[in-house]
């Protein structure tokens, strides 16, 4: 075929990208790539209780033939109308958000939602005038950098790096340096946050609800791993429903990415405006996982499952590789991102004399998979100076494979500090 003529939008998405990258490394594990110790992409753990909850599910709804009209019919274009009421009814319940069905679009995955959110939201206007997403906290999660059409559709401000004790630090948004003026179109965070582990606190929350109430746009949360499930959050944490608030919740975390459901909640308009597009894009979206998620949702099993199975998994997974790193970093200038939830410590390795993408090559190399910190920049001109310093690594595998994985970054760092080609150390 003659090379093909691309459209804007064809370029767009013909480069490489930082989230191409983390889905091939887990593609290429995936296929058997057994001798990678994958503390790369974002796959949540197997917990036992929950993955067993689901099977058991399954099993049920496919002996009723509960799951005939499923495979056999479209199902409504906002998600499956009894599922978004029993949704919003939990909502209501475990938030006291004031919420109903006509609140609730089901989506193929949370990156579909967000992907649909930019786009409707930031570009150029009628009026030819250019809006933009303004990430208020910087590094953010990788999965946004290339969702807008709109090349400039994003923009981000650097947070502050606090350090908070020895060997530990946390970032904050650095509300001084936020420029809100009338080329913004909505902000984003993601809370807990993907790559840091941190969790906006209360207040930095309060003030960003003021802040678009403000100025009248909205506030795009993305719960991806917080509360109320999967819940995978250390410490306490509130989100009191507001007009322009629009939060948009995932099953990936819980356990069924492979299932791609996502969840968004908002303004009656906003959902309507999204389903059209989602009607465009897909006609509708695959009930399967919403139908299987149900029982959880209504029968409240879920807040059972997330305070005795799924929180605890995971904050000793988080201890356990806190533990880790501070017995083979000793001696190395590192600072650990306070975990606050999410399923990743952000390591930032003071001084690094290479680059964290020449890191991650050389640690791939050695059989570890981890996640360049430059990549979760989105909406940066580049990534700061600080953010090359740091990686990404999930504590999501086995304890034994993040110990392994661990020893060997402490290894390939120590050999970048002493000039020493890589696996000498
Ligand atoms: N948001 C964050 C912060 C994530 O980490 C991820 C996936 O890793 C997503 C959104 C996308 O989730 P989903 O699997 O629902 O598309």
């Amino acid at each position: 075929m003659n090379r093909l003529h691309l459209s804007s939008i064809g370029d767009h998405f013909n480069k490489e990208s930082g989230t191409r990258l983390l889905m091939d490394d887990l593609g290429e594990v995936q296929r058997g790539g057994q001798h990678f110790l994958n503390l790369g992409g974002g796959n949540p753990s197997h917990v036992p209780a929950v993955h067993e909850w689901f099977s058991r599910r399954l099993a049920e709804l496919s002996a009723a033939r509960s799951l005939d009209t499923v495979f056999a019919t479209y199902d409504e274009p906002q998600g499956p109308a009894d599922f978004r009421e029993v949704f919003a009814k939990f909502l209501c319940a475990r938030l006291g958000w004031p919420v109903s069905a006509e609140n609730i679009l089901c989506t193929s995955g949370s990156q579909a939602s967000f992907f649909m959110l930019f786009n409707v939201l930031a570009g150029r206007d009628k009026q030819g005038d250019a809006r933009r997403i303004l990430f208020p906290q910087s590094p953010e999660y990788i999965g946004y950098s290339d969702l807008c059409l709109f090349e400039e559709g994003l923009t981000a401000t650097a947070s502050k790096a606090i350090p908070t004790a020895t060997n530990r630090f946390r970032y904050e948004i650095d509300f001084d340096a936020l420029n809100i003026d009338e080329t913004i179109a909505a902000l984003c965070v993601s809370r807990p946050t993907n790559p840091s582990g941190g969790v906006c606190s209360d207040e930095e929350m309060r003030e960003l609800t003021a802040l678009a109430m403000r100025h009248e746009i909205p506030l795009i949360v993305d719960c991806a791993y917080g509360e109320p499930f999967p819940g995978i959050t250390f410490g306490p944490s509130q989100l009191p429903w507001s007009e322009n608030l629009i939060v948009c919740f995932s099953l990936s975390k819980l356990g069924l990415p492979g299932l791609r459901v996502g969840i968004v909640v908002a303004q009656p308009d906003v959902i309507g405006l999204l389903t059209n597009m989602n009607t465009a894009m897909m006609l509708t979206t695959n009930s399967l996982g919403s139908r299987l998620a149900s029982e959880l949702f209504e029968s409240h099993k879920l807040v059972d499952l997330v305070d005795t199975e799924i929180r605890p998994f995971y904050r000793d997974r988080a201890n356990n590789a806190v533990a880790l790193c501070d017995r083979y970093f000793v001696g190395l200038d590192y600072l650990l991102h306070e975990p606050g939830g999410a399923i990743f410590l952000w390591i930032w390795f003071r001084n690094l004399p290479i680059r964290s993408a020449e890191l991650y090559k050389r640690l791939k190399q050695r059989g570890v998979l981890i996640i360049p910190g430059h990549l979760f920049a989105p909406g940066l001109s580049e990534p700061t100076h600080q953010m090359s310093e740091c990686i990404r690594v999930s504590y999501a595998q086995p304890p034994e494979i993040v110990e392994k994985g661990i020893a060997i970054i402490a290894e390939e760092v120590r050999a970048a500090f002493e000039c020493k080609p890589s696996g000498s150390s």
